[in-house]
């Protein structure tokens, strides 16, 4: 049984399963404040993904030792609902998840001015409501918004895209197929002000060649996501006056 059928595209490469040009990032949908409680909020779906990121803070932590007297300090929790993948994911922290949660803190950290808050804390919270591929990207993009929604200085936006290969090919955004299916999956976070990388991981194998291609083609997908980032707060900003 034949179960997908490629296309060939107009720059004579093999459209994708989902019907994607190599290039072509999913449909992306980014609202920022979508929450009253939380200090920042942002909901934002890639594809079949949908995150929903929050921000608490600055303030006081009541953990005493993880203050610090001359900057500010920033935790993130990235969680994925039970609900979220096809197979039942078991509720609480894991391995992966512990994972992800120190690398977005790593990637976001370089942006915010932790400086102008010492002996605080800002909380963020990354919740994968649905997962479909390249939730750590997703979900790092929505919390960059979040904290931008919720005032907390910043020199940059953070934004994550990643690129990887399938069939042989280097293409753009892995949906949850690609990502299993494929090569090689390199997600990426950037500063795009300065094109400075916070993030950079490479799962699976590639050339050289392919690598520098991929970092290109990721490099792109995140200037794209960043102009809908800011669109969404500048929609944010006028909503509000
Ligand atoms: N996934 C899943 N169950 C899990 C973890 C992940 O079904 O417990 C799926 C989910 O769709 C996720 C994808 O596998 O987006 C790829 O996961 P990976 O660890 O590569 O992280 P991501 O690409 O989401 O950043």
């Amino acid at each position: 049984m034949i179960e997908e059928v490629f296309f060939i595209s107009s720059e004579n490469k093999q459209l994708r399963a989902d019907g994607r040009a190599y290039d072509e990032l999913r449909p992306i949908k980014i609202k920022a404040g979508v929450l009253k409680r939380a200090d920042g909020s942002a909901y934002v779906e890639v594809g079949g993904n949908k995150i929903l990121a929050s921000v608490y803070g600055p303030r006081e932590t009541y953990i005493r030792r993880l203050l610090k007297p001359n900057t500010g300090v920033i935790k993130v929790r990235y969680n994925m609902a039970p609900f979220s993948v096809d197979d039942r994911k078991r509720p609480g922290p894991d391995r992966r998840s512990n994972e992800i949660s120190k690398i977005a803190a790593d990637a976001l950290r370089p942006a915010l001015m932790l400086e102008s808050f010492p002996r605080s804390m800002v909380d963020i919270s990354i919740e994968i409501i649905e997962a479909e591929g390249g939730t750590r990207c997703a979900g790092i993009t929505a919390a960059a918004v979040a904290l931008a929604d919720a005032g907390i200085p910043m020199r940059d936006i953070p934004v994550g895209c990643a690129a990887g290969k399938m069939n042989g090919d280097i293409v753009l955004d892995l949906s949850e197929k690609e990502d299993k299916e494929g090569q090689a999956d390199v997600p990426i976070v950037i500063l795009p002000r300065t094109g400075e990388i916070t993030l950079l991981q490479a799962d699976g194998k590639l050339t050289e060649e392919e690598f520098e291609e991929a970092l290109d083609l990721a490099m792109e997908g995140c200037m794209r996501i960043s102009k809908i980032q800011e669109e969404a707060l500048k929609e944010r900003y006028n909503v509000n006056g």
